[in-house]
């Protein structure tokens, strides 16, 4: 008999990121910002001092001091791990037995059930309404009456760019019986973190990234805080090692500069809110071909009646945009970058009377 892949298996496709050389990337949500040479020298220097013939430090004790001194949280609730999606996957493998209801929101980030897919996991989804935003009453209803046992949703969230405020998610997380997984990816973008209260709740998880405001995407680096309880069981279930001693030092040097880091997220913030303002004037002067939602992240999201055409079409300009049906994501790039995009985006819209 020949072998053959499972059922679970046999239709997944290979992660599928755009091929191809864009001079423009505005896809992926980056920093556009490079690591400053201070601390690129820094972590040059820190080279000579890991002990490469070691295995890394579990738990990355002195990353996680460094984490907790920058958001003020205690470090006994952190851990680190590689990149948040590596976090993701083990949360969903740990928290959820085969056939148990985890319940998602669309559109929101797609990794979520492509790891609830593999552990068997039943899977639920509370679909926004045509605004894109979530009823948190709603939500609450389907997370109870689903008897779901995971409720995992980014706020802000990726792919809409839109928050739901603090006092939102606290009305949520205490109504629902589920674990909730708050993923606060954008979080740096915006001002309403629970991070400062997460000791308080039983059932909560918020999910931290460096991988976006703090232009560290390359090192894979992400962070889960939580209660004792939630802490001691995620450290339990990750593989040993999972955070490697190169990314734990250049890690530890970034989140020790909390005034680069600062200064970092307000440049991206500009370019953000320069690039929502021209988009906005855009959609005033095409309003039947182009909607744009509000941000609090660093990228915009727009609908348009045609986003393949328009996508395709800044793909031949050498721009890389995120094509998601019938809406197109935008990330904030530089000054000169966003130039470029809306100088094309114009052009574009203009220049098509069916767009
Ligand atoms: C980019 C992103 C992540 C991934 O973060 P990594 O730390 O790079 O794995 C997680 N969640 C959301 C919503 C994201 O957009």
């Amino acid at each position: 008999m020949p072998f053959t892949l499972n059922e679970k298996l046999k239709d997944l496709q290979p992660y599928d990121p755009i091929e191809g050389e864009y001079p423009i990337r505005l896809d992926a949500n980056e920093s556009f910002l490079e690591m400053p040479m201070e601390l690129l020298e820094q972590a040059q220097y820190a080279m000579a001092d890991i002990p490469f013939n070691r295995y890394p430090d579990p738990y990355a004790k002195e990353l996680c001091a460094s984490f907790g001194a920058y958001y003020r949280v205690d470090p006994a609730l952190v851990t680190a791990g590689n990149g948040s999606d590596e976090l993701i996957s083990i949360i969903e493998t740990a928290f959820l037995m085969k056939g148990d209801a985890i319940l998602t929101v669309a559109p929101d980030f797609s990794m979520y059930r492509f790891y609830s897919s593999l552990v068997e996991a039943k899977s639920v989804v509370y679909q926004k309404g045509e605004d894109l935003t979530i009823d948190v009453d709603e939500l609450i209803f389907a997370a109870n009456d689903s008897g779901a046992k995971l409720l995992l949703f980014s706020n802000p969230c990726n792919p809409t760019s839109l928050g739901l405020n603090r006092e939102e998610v606290r009305r949520l997380i205490r109504s629902v019986s589920a674990l909730v997984v708050l993923d606060e990816a954008y979080m740096d973008f915006w001002d309403q973190s629970l991070l400062s209260e997460v000791e308080q709740y039983d059932n909560l998880i918020i999910l931290r990234t460096c991988s976006k405001a703090f232009g560290m995407a390359g090192i894979r680096l992400g962070f889960a805080v939580a209660n004792p309880t939630l802490t001691r069981a995620l450290r339990a279930v990750k593989s040993p090692y999972n955070v490697n001693s190169v990314t734990q030092k250049v890690g530890t040097i970034i989140l020790n500069s909390g005034e680069v880091l600062d200064q970092a997220i307000a440049e991206l913030i500009g370019a953000r809110k320069a690039l929502y303002q021209a988009v906005k004037e855009l959609e005033t002067a095409f309003p039947e071909k182009l909607h744009v939602y509000d941000s609090c992240t660093n990228f915009v999201l727009v609908r348009l009646p045609d986003a393949r055409r328009v996508f395709d079409a800044l793909l031949e300009k050498g721009i890389a945009v995120r094509f998601m049906g019938d809406t197109l994501r935008i990330t904030a790039g530089s000054p000169e970058e966003n130039e470029r995009f809306l100088e094309n985006f114009k052009e574009l819209l203009s220049s098509s009377t069916n767009l």
